[in-house]
This record gives C-alpha cells, structure tokens and sequence, in this order.
C-alpha cells in the first residue's frame, strides 16, 4: 500500500496510520492520551469495525465540535477507501 499525507495519525496499540475522522472518532470517545485505530478500538469495545465507526459517528454527530471538523475533512481521497478497508467514510446507516 502506498502510504500518503492522508495519514496523519498513528496508532498507539499497533503503529498502524489512520486518518483524520479515526482521529475524531477517538476524540469523541473521550480518548486523548492514547489514541488507536479502528481495528484496535473495535477489538478494545468487542465491535465490529463498521459497529464501532457508525458508534463513534453517533457522538460526532451529536456535537458540534466534532462534525464541524468531520465536515471538512475531505475523506473521498482516503487511500484505503477502495479496498473498503477504512471506515471513515460517511456511515451509511446513520447519514
Ligand atoms: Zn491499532
Ligand atoms: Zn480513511
């Protein structure tokens, strides 16, 4: 995989990159200190990865402070998005 800017953020469990929205995701959780990607936050709430990014959306949706930033970070570029391996996209079932 070709890794890009689109990746600005690293996971503190397992090193793997994630993105903006994953790095809002864990701020709506409430984590700061640690933050992971989504395939250890989903391990870590016993979730699938699609469970837990629609979960994460609930909350961004709720406040303000989250889905400004949410809005305007273009996620369409995100690299992963063709294999469907990221999960940063607009969560269908709660659009
Ligand atoms: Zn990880
Ligand atoms: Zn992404």
């Amino acid at each position: 995989m070709v890794m890009t800017d689109f990746f600005d953020y690293c996971c503190d469990a397992c090193g793997a990159p994630f993105c903006e929205r994953t790095h809002i995701m864990n701020m709506a959780l409430g984590l700061i200190d640690v933050e992971c990607c989504l395939p250890c936050l989903a391990s870590q709430y016993q979730r699938t990865e699609a469970e837990m990014a629609a979960f994460c959306y609930g909350y961004v949706q709720a406040r303000d402070c989250f889905l400004e930033p949410w809005n305007k970070f273009n996620a369409s570029g995100c690299p992963k998005q063709p294999e469907q391996t990221c999960h940063c996209q607009q969560p269908a079932e709660v659009a």
